[in-house]
């Protein structure tokens, strides 16, 4: 095809090359996408658990469209559409205080960590071994992963890394110079990896014992991908902060930080010119609405999803769900594409499912089919 050569031409010459990928996605319905030659796959990335409302839901598609039609962008200086409302129905969901929107995943762990400095007037942080925070400096310093971490060092802010999962450690590295401790509830780009049962109010118990601020980063599994608005819900833990993105507007860029009552910033502490514009907050919003609809089916369909895949010791919570394959998980990545199914491979040889939430039980059973079969 011309039209698909001149594309990879392009790209290579001209974008710079920090992605690996062999295909074009043009279009999305439901869990379903197709690529510029028209086959079709079942969706199990999801944008990296992004599109959690399928690709292209007619309420958010709607949403996006009427809202362009009548204001695009109109900055920060004035009182948004949708903003106010969006806030008020995260805080409801959550259990939290106050809202703060962001554009990406990495700009909420950047306002987090300015909030937890500022309220705290502490230093530094604490975070664990393969947790992933952003790409950003100040997310940097919290993401464990050295390969991309180092080349950019000196980082601020100055973070130690605990073991996931050991207590004793944590307590070991708080102290009174911790502003805040950064943890996922299920961490994601590590491969889906569970803590240890009441590891996170182990993690809440530390904080309060030497006064530091818990965040918990939510950017992979809250707004539903774990059955629960927050993956913490499942933990009757209250976090001081929770960090948002990537489900939030099922594909809109859009991030935010919610924090609890009495913890916030003030005028003229942070800011942004795009954050919280009219399009992501309709986006948001029409995005919960849908995911109400279908947060009562995500547990049965993530046990459907593990049970079809048992003999690979599947691992997760709802529709995010880890299956260590070791070295021969691109091969399977790629094998499951060619039969018409996206996977992803996350860190350490881990295969990661995090299919849209619309995805039905036929589909379900035939991706099982596919990954079992290129498993083998
Ligand atoms: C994806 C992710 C981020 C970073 O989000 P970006 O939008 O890519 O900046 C941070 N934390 C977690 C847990 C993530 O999964």
């Amino acid at each position: 095809m011309e039209r698909s050569k001149s594309y990879k031409e392009l790209d290579s010459k001209y974008y710079m090359q920090v992605f690996t990928r062999e295909i074009q996605l043009v279009r999305g319905k439901g869990a379903k996408v197709w690529d510029d030659t028209g086959r079709a796959y079942i969706d199990c990335v999801a944008g990296i658990a992004v599109c959690s409302t399928g690709h292209c839901h007619p309420a958010v598609t709607k949403a996006i469209c009427d809202q362009s039609r009548e204001l695009i962008h109109c900055s920060n200086l004035y009182y948004v559409p949708h903003q106010a409302e969006l806030a008020e129905e995260l805080c409801r969901i959550t259990g939290l205080g106050r809202a703060f929107f962001t554009n990406s995943g990495a700009e909420a762990t950047e306002a987090a960590i300015k909030l937890a400095r500022l309220s705290t007037k502490r230093l530094n942080f604490v975070a664990f071994t393969h947790g992933f925070h952003g790409r950003t400096m100040g997310s940097l310093a919290l993401t464990h992963k050295p390969a991309i971490r180092e080349p950019f060092e000196p980082l601020e802010p100055r973070c130690t890394f605990v073991e996931y999962g050991d207590l004793e450690a944590l307590a070991g590295a708080v102290d009174g110079e911790t502003a805040a401790v950064i943890v996922e509830p299920v961490q994601g780009e590590a491969g889906v990896i569970l803590p240890p049962e009441g590891f996170l109010a182990g993690v809440r118990e530390v904080c309060d014992r030497k006064g530091a601020l818990l965040i918990v980063d939510e950017i992979q599994t809250g707004m539903g991908r774990t059955g629960k608005w927050l993956a913490i819900g499942h933990e009757g833990v209250s976090p001081d902060i929770v960090l948002l993105a990537k489900g939030i507007a099922s594909g809109f860029p859009m991030g935010a930080m919610l924090a609890r009552e009495g913890l916030e910033f003030h005028r003229g502490e942070h800011g942004s010119t795009f954050a919280g514009g009219p399009l992501a907050c309709a986006a948001a919003r029409a995005t919960i609405g849908v995911i109400k609809g279908l947060l009562p089916t995500v547990k049965e369909k993530g046990e459907r999803f593990r049970g079809a895949l048992q003999r690979h010791s599947p691992r997760g919570r709802g529709l995010m769900i880890g299956i260590t394959v070791g070295e021969r998980c691109q091969e399977v990545q790629h094998r499951c594409m060619e039969e018409g199914v996206l996977v992803n491979c996350a860190a350490d040889g881990n295969l990661r499912l995090v299919p849209p939430l619309v995805i039905t039980e036929e589909e379900i059973d035939r991706a099982a089919r596919v990954i079992d079969e290129a498993i083998g």
